[in-house]
C-alpha cells in the first residue's frame, strides 16, 4: 500500500480530487438542491391548483345552486296557488326566465307526467304525457333536484342541462344553459392560461370539458373510476388526462354529485421550477468550471514548481548547487527557492569543506589517499605506467613517546617536504605512512629517487640539536603489472613495504605475486598468535655457544619456537615482529626470562658450573616500566647469579634511545647482568656508541659470514671488528656458523665464542640436560 502511495504521481491526485469535488458538487445539487427547489415549486403549484379548482367548483355550485332556487321558489309559488287557487299565466314565467338568465326552459308536469305548462316556443308540448321520459321516470324523492343529460338547445344555440325537481303536486323539468361554463372558462382562461377544466357528473359523463368539447358528445371518460378512485388519497396527484401526463386536481360540486378536473400538463405545471433549475444547474456548472480551473492551474503550477524542485535537488545529488533561477509564482514556493538555495550554498561551503577534509591532510598540506585514488583514476588511461611506491617510517612512534607530539608533527611536516623534493605525486595515507605515484618512470629512476630519498633522510632531521635519522622502508607495485585497480595496486605495495620491514632500513622491495600468499600467512599468524602464548603454543629452546678455545660449553642462547596445528613449526622471525607490532611481546620475552633463568639455575646449581645464559629482548620490552623489575624479580624467584645472565639487545634497539636504554642497562649492570649487541654488523654499527655503551659481547651477525670466505674485503673488516673489539674489552660471539672453515678463520682473528649448527642446533631442555649430562661426564 505504501508502495503504491509512494509512486502514485501528483497528478493522479489532481484528477482524483477534481473527479470528487465535481462529483460531490452535482451530487449536492441533485440531492439537496434539486429536489428542495423542485419540490418547493411543486409544491406551490399543487396547493395553487388546489385553490383554483375549490373556486371553479364553488362557483359553479352557486350558479347551479341559484337556478336550483329559483325552481324550488317556483314550485312552492305552485303549491300556493293550488291553495288559494289562482293560475299563473305566461308572462309570470317569462318574468323568472328573464330574470335567470340560464333557465332556458320552464315545463310544469302534473304527477302523471302530462305537461301542463311549456314555456317553449312550441305549445303543442300540453298534454304530451313524458311520464316515461328517463328523467321523469327516475324522479321519485319528493323536494328533490334530479340533473339529467346535456342537450342541445336550437333554439338558444347552446348546450343545455335537463333538471327535475320534485314537487308536492308537479315535476317542474326545466333546462338550463350551460353557457356559464363557458363564460367562467373564457375568464378562467385569461387568468390560468395553461390549466383546463372537466366536469364530470357521477356516471363519468364529460359535463364541461374545454380542451375537446366532448360535454357535446355524452361522453363517457373511461378512466373516470381511477381518477375517482385516486382523488380519494388526495385531491391533487400526478396522471394521464388524454393521453397527457397531467397534475390533476380533483374538487367536489355538491349540488349535481358532479366532480371538477382541474388538470395541466406536468412540464408546462412545472415550467417555472424547471426554468429555475437549468439556472441553477448553469450557475452550478458554472461555479464547478471555475472552481476547477482555478484548481488546474493552481495545481499545474504545484506540479511545474516540485517538478523543478525535483530535477534541482537531482543536480544537487550530483554535486553541482547550482541555485533555482527566481521566475514569477506564489509566496510560498518562492520563499522555498529562497531556503533551496541558502540550502545550496551552506551545502556548497561543507561540501567544499568535507572534500577538503578528505583530499587534504591538514597537518602535512599533502594530498591524502583518496586524492590519489582520484588521481589514480584519472591517469591510468592515458600513461603507460604508474608506480605506486609506499613508505612507512619505522619505528615512528618512538618519537612520539619520547619526544611528543610537536616533534612527532614537526617530523613528519619535515619528512613531508623531503619527499615533495624528490616525488612529483606525494600523499599522507596515515600516520607515518606515505604514499608517492609516479607516472611513467621506469625502475631505474625510482631506484635514483629512492636512493636519493634514503641519503636524505639518513642524514635526519634534527631534533632538540640531535640529527635524527629517520629509518623507513619502502614497497612497490606498478600499474598495469600488478593490477588495474587503485586499491589493488596499493594493497600490493604495502605488501611489498611490509617484506622490507625485516630488513635493511630504506630497502625497496618491488611486489611479487608470493609476497600475496605470504602477506595472508602473516594475517593468519596475527589472527592465531593471540591465544598461542597462553595456551602453551610457544615454547622455548635452547642453543649452546661454545668457547673456541677448548670447545667447551660456554652457555646458552634462549629462543621462541611456536608450533601450531593449523601452520605447523613458524619461525620466529615470523612471529616476533608481529607480537611487536601487537604488543605482546613483553609477555613472551617475559616468560622465557623465567624459563631460562629456571633452567640455568638447575643446570649451574646441579652440575655446580657456570654457564652463561643468553635472552634476546625485544625493543618493546625493554622500553617497558617494568622491564627492571621483570629481570630483578626472575633474578630473586630463583635467587640466580645476575653474572650469569646475558642480555641481547640490538643496535637498532639501542639507538632508539640511548639515553633511557644506557639507564635501565646500567641499573642492571650494576646487579651484575651482562649486555650483549645482537647481529652485530647488520646495521651501520658504529664503534663510537660501543665504547660509550659498556657491553659486554658482542654477537656478530650470521649475516655477515656469508661473504667472508670469499672476500677479503669483509675478511678485513671483520678482523678489524673483533681487534676493535678485544681493545674495547668486549667478548666476541660469532653466530650461525655452519662450517670449519668458517670457524677457523675467526679462531684465528681471536674470537671467543661460538654459535651455530656446526656444533649444536637449538634444542629442547631435555635434549640440553642430556648434553649438559654428558659433557660432565
Ligand atoms: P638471533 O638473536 O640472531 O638468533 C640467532 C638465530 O640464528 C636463531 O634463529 C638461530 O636458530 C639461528 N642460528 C643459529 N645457528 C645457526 C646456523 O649455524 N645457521 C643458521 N642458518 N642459523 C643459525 P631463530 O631461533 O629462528 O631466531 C630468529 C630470531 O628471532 C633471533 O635472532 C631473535 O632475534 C628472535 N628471537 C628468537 N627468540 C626470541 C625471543 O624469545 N624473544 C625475542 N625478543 N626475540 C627472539
Ligand atoms: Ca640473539
Amino acid at each position: 500500500m505504501k508502495e503504491t502511495i509512494k509512486r502514485t504521481p501528483f497528478v493522479f491526485f489532481v484528477i482524483l480530487s477534481l473527479v470528487v469535488a465535481i462529483s460531490s458538487t452535482y451530487a449536492v445539487y441533485y440531492f439537496i438542491v434539486l429536489q428542495t427547489v423542485g419540490s418547493i415549486n411543486n409544491e406551490e403549484v399543487l396547493q395553487h391548483n388546489e385553490q383554483v379548482a375549490v373556486s371553479a367548483s364553488s362557483y359553479f355550485d352557486s350558479k347551479l345552486e341559484k337556478q336550483i332556487s329559483t325552481l324550488i321558489g317556483i314550485e312552492v309559488a305552485h303549491h300556493n296557488i293550488e291553495l288559494d287557487g289562482t293560475t299563473f299565466d305566461d308572462e309570470y314565467y317569462e318574468t323568472i326566465l328573464n330574470q335567470n338568465e340560464y333557465i332556458s326552459s320552464i315545463e310544469i308536469l302534473d304527477l302523471s307526467g302530462i305537461v301542463i305548462y311549456s314555456s317553449r316556443e312550441n305549445i303543442n308540448r300540453q298534454g304530451i304525457d313524458l311520464s316515461s321520459y328517463p328523467i321523469i321516470e327516475n324522479a321519485d324523492t319528493l323536494h328533490t333536484l334530479y340533473i339529467g343529460g346535456l342537450t342541445y338547445d336550437t333554439t338558444i344555440d347552446t348546450m343545455t342541462l335537463e333538471v327535475v325537481y320534485v314537487g308536492e303536486d308537479i315535476y317542474l323539468l326545466s333546462t338550463i344553459s350551460t353557457e356559464y361554463f363557458d363564460l367562467y372558462y373564457s375568464d378562467f382562461k385569461n387568468s390560468f392560461g395553461s390549466k383546463n377544466i372537466l366536469i364530470l357528473n357521477d356516471k363519468g359523463i364529460v359535463i364541461f370539458d374545454n380542451v375537446k368539447q366532448n360535454h357535446l358528445i355524452q361522453y363517457h371518460y373511461s378512466d373516470y373510476d381511477l381518477i375517482i378512485d385516486k382523488s380519494e388519497e388526495n385531491s391533487t396527484f400526478e396522471s394521464e388526462i388524454y393521453g397527457e401526463n397531467s397534475i390533476v386536481t380533483v374538487a367536489h360540486l355538491e349540488n349535481g354529485d358532479w366532480h371538477l378536473w382541474l388538470y395541466e400538463d406536468v412540464d408546462s405545471a412545472l415550467s417555472l421550477s424547471q426554468t429555475i433549475n437549468s439556472y441553477v444547474a448553469v450557475l452550478f456548472s458554472f461555479v464547478v468550471a471555475i472552481f476547477a480551473t482555478i484548481y488546474l492551474v493552481f495545481d499545474y503550477i504545484m506540479i511545474r514548481e516540485l517538478s523543478n524542485l525535483g530535477r534541482n535537488l537531482e543536480i544537487v545529488g550530483t554535486g553541482k548547487f547550482e541555485p533555482i533561477q527566481d521566475t514569477m509564482s506564489f509566496k510560498e514556493i518562492i520563499d522555498v527557492r529562497g531556503k533551496f538555495n541558502d540550502m545550496n550554498l551552506q551545502l556548497k561551503d561543507i561540501t567544499l569543506k568535507l572534500s577538503n577534509a578528505a583530499y587534504h591532510d591538514n597537518l602535512t598540506g599533502l594530498p591524502t589517499k583518496n586524492k590519489a585514488n582520484l588521481d589514480f583514476d584519472k591517469w591510468y588511461e592515458s600513461s603507460e605506467s604508474i608506480s605506486f611506491l609506499y613508505l612507512d617510517i619505522s619505528r615512528f612512534s618512538m618519537i612520539n613517546d619520547n619526544y611528543g607530539f610537536d616533534v612527532g608533527d614537526y617530523c613528519l611536516k619535515e619528512i613531508s617536504a623531503i619527499l615533495l623534493t624528490i616525488f612529483d605525486y606525494v600523499y599522507r595515507v596515515e600516520g607515518d605512512e606515505f604514499l608517492c605515484l609516479l607516472k611513467n618512470d621506469d625502475f631505474k629512476s625510482i631506484e635514483v629517487k629512492t636512493d636519493k630519498l634514503y641519503s636524505r633522510l639518513h642524514k635526519g632531521i634534527s631534533i632538540n640539536d640531535y640529527q635524527y635519522s629517520i629509518p623507513f622502508t619502502m614497497g612497490l607495485s606498478v600499474y598495469p603489472k600488478d593490477g588495474d585497480k587503485f586499491f589493488e595496486l596499493m594493497k600490493k605495495s604495502v605488501i611489498a613495504m611490509n617484506e622490507s620491514k625485516n630488513l635493511n632500513d630504506g630497502y625497496l622491495t618491488v611486489f611479487r605475486d608470493e609476497y600475496s600468499i605470504q602477506y595472508l600467512r602473516m594475517a593468519r599468524i596475527e589472527l592465531l598468535i593471540r591465544n598461542a602464548i597462553k595456551n602453551k603454543e610457544i615454547y622455548t629452546v635452547y642453543q649452546p655457544i661454545i668457547t673456541i678455545k677448548d670447545r667447551k660449553i660456554r652457555g646458552f642462547e634462549a629462543l621462541s619456537r611456536w608450533k601450531n596445528d593449523e601452520l605447523g613449526v613458524v619461525n620466529p622471525d615470523e612471529f616476533i615482529p608481529i607480537l611487536e607490532r601487537i604488543g605482546l611481546i613483553n609477555q613472551l620475552d617475559e616468560m622465557v626470562i623465567n624459563n631460562a633463568i629456571k633452567l640455568n639455575k638447575y643446570l649451574c646449581d646441579y652440575y655446580k658450573t657456570k654457564f652463561v645464559m643468553s635472552v634476546n629482548l625485544s625493543v618493546t620490552t625493554i622500553m617497558s616500566d617494568r622491564f627492571v623489575t621483570i629481570i630483578e624479580e626472575a633474578i630473586e624467584r630463583f635467587s640466580y647469579d645476575p653474572t650469569l645472565l646475558e642480555l641481547e639487545i640490538t643496535e637498532s634497539t639501542i639507538i632508539s634511545d640511548f639515553d633511557l636504554i644506557t639507564e635501565k642497562m646500567n641499573h642492571l649492570k650494576r646487579r651484575g647482568v651482562k649486555f650483549s649487541e645482537d647481529d652485530f654488523g647488520d646495521g651501520f654499527s658504529s664503534l663510537t656508541y660501543l665504547s660509550r655503551l659498556r657491553l659486554d659481547t658482542l654477537k656478530i651477525s650470521k649475516n655477515f659470514l656469508s661473504s667472508i670466505l670469499s672476500n677479503l674485503e669483509s675478511r678485513v673488516l671483520v678482523q678489524t671488528i673483533l681487534e676493535l673489539s678485544k681493545r674495547l674489552g668486549f667478548y666476541t660471539i660469532v653466530e650461525g656458523v655452519e662450517d670449519e672453515e668458517t670457524l677457523d678463520i675467526f679462531e684465528m682473528f681471536g674470537c671467543d665464542y661460538v654459535q651455530g649448527y656446526l656444533f649444536y642446533k637449538p634444542m629442547q631442555m631435555e635434549k640440553i640436560l642430556q648434553l649438559v649430562q654428558k659433557e660432565k661426564e
